[in-house]
């Protein structure tokens, strides 16, 4: 081994979703939004003037700080914006997550939590799920050095309501409690209504899903503004200029484009249950969705081999190879013609077996 080789940071890195070149390619892998972003969001993108990208953009993103204040009602100084919400959630687990104790999050939940937790080198215990795959408080009251929690849980896509919330938090008063709030439209009511309460919570949002903004990278969290503060002079001390200029007048865009946004996840709501209802009549189990994805498998036929059958028909969905969950398959809800798609392929392989 060469001298340098035991300096290097190891660690394993998060395998994202496959992002396809070939545009045949039904898309049903990475919970991107089926629709475009909002009309104004193309409006501001043609005034963009490349002119200006010779300029730094501003490094507290304050007018997409503005617009996510005036438009989700929360103070100015209780958001923080990165670059989506995973550089949110690390600079979270960077800034907060410096205890003896372990930081707890689920067994299966967004994975790339413990990457995070292993890259900082942050001690860290995955209590299970129970056997119906929701999160048990209980696991969630011991001693620790801060908790994760996905709501709607990845990739279960089920959803608690705010007392299952409330019980983590009043468990929890002496460490920093994080609430993922990824696919929060497509499900009920947000923790952000919970910050007067709990000055040691943190809800993280993207404009990833709901928003059409995937491509852009943009996320934020809420919390009090102490705790802002803290991010930010972690941010500052690791990249001061986060947020591109053209994500800034984007974001800014979608912001104020709720109006807009409230239909296509209506739409999206709609087109889930119908296909919940079109998988179970077909013999899945579907997990109940609070996102826009379905969680799903099959009484009796592998769920690699669905996945390979759909891949090579062109359709892409997720799969875990991990356990308890390997024979699931994670279907983002795309447009009904989509679907549609999805439902005549699986007919035909289901019924030929
Ligand atoms: N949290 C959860 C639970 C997710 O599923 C995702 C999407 N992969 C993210 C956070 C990160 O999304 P983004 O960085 O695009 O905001």
């Amino acid at each position: 081994m060469r001298e340098w080789e035991k300096n290097i940071r190891k660690v394993e890195p998060y395998v994202p979703g496959e992002q396809p070149k070939d545009k045949d390619i039904i898309k049903l892998n990475t919970n991107e939004n089926p629709y475009p972003p909002a009309p104004h969001v193309k409006e501001v993108l043609e005034s963009i003037r490349t002119e200006d990208f010779r300029k730094y953009p501003d490094p507290a993103a304050d007018m997409l700080i503005s617009a996510i204040s005036e438009n989700y009602g929360v103070d100015k100084n209780m958001i923080f914006t990165g670059v989506g919400s995973d550089d949110v959630l690390s600079m979270i687990f960077l800034t907060f997550f410096n205890s003896d104790r372990p930081v707890l999050f689920p067994d299966i939940t967004y994975s790339f939590y413990s990457v995070w937790a292993d890259v900082y080198r942050i001690k860290y215990e995955t209590p299970l799920l129970d056997e119906n795959f929701n999160i048990r408080a209980e696991d969630y009251y011991k001693p620790n050095g801060g908790v994760v929690i996905a709501n709607p849980n990845a990739p279960t896509g089920i959803y608690r309501n705010l007392d299952f919330i409330k019980d983590i938090l009043e468990h929890n008063r002496d460490v920093i409690v994080v609430v993922d709030e990824a696919y929060i439209d497509f499900a009920g009511q947000s923790a952000v209504s919970l910050l007067k309460d709990y000055d040691n919570l943190i809800v993280v949002q993207t404009f990833s899903k709901s928003k059409s903004l995937a491509g852009m990278r943009i996320g934020m969290a809420f919390a009090n503004s102490e705790l802002i503060k803290a991010l930010n002079d972690v941010k500052y001390s690791v990249n001061s200029y986060t947020m591109n200029m053209p994500s800034i007048l984007l974001g800014t865009a979608a912001a104020e484009s709720m109006d807009y946004y409230n239909i296509t996840t209506e739409k999206i709501i709609e087109t889930r249950k119908r296909s919940a209802g079109r998988l179970k009549a077909l013999g899945f189990e579907c997990l109940e969705s609070g996102s826009n994805f379905i969680f799903a498998r099959h009484g009796r036929v592998k769920g690699t081999d669905i996945y390979d059958f759909l891949r090579k028909n062109k359709v892409f969905v997720r799969h875990f190879n991990a356990p308890r969950i390997d024979d699931f398959l994670r279907i983002s809800i795309g447009t009904d013609a989509e679907m549609d798609r999805l439902f005549e392929l699986l007919e035909g392989y289901l019924a030929n077996l």
